[in-house]
């Protein structure tokens, strides 16, 4: 099975409803995950090369994150090359932003 056809299979199964909530529930744990490794980092600078469970926590609710998106893009009918074309045009904008900063 591939990771799309998995999404698929799981979003089918539970439908928009709960999975909307579901990426509420994700996100919010994101938010929790970034304050607390902000709050861990106020004091001491933030290493890229050192082990941070702090930094692990993110990783892990990006992923939960994405995989609620990727349903919820599959059940909305919602495309990756609109989402990547919609990216595009925000990356551009804010390249233009900071060259007139
Ligand atoms: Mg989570």
């Amino acid at each position: 099975m591939t990771t799309e056809q998995k999404i698929q299979r799981i979003a089918d199964h539970y439908g928009y409803e709960p999975q909307s909530r579901q990426l509420v529930e994700e996100l919010s744990e994101l938010i929790q995950a970034v304050c607390k490794h902000n709050r861990a980092y106020e004091e001491r600078p933030i290493s890229v090369s050192c082990d941070c469970p702090e930094r692990d926590s993110i990783a892990e609710e990006i992923a939960d994150v994405c995989i609620m998106i990727w349903q919820i893009c599959y059940l909305l009918g919602i495309s990756n090359e609109r989402i990547d074309q919609i990216s595009e045009k925000k990356l551009d904008r804010q390249i233009r932003r900071i060259k007139n900063e």
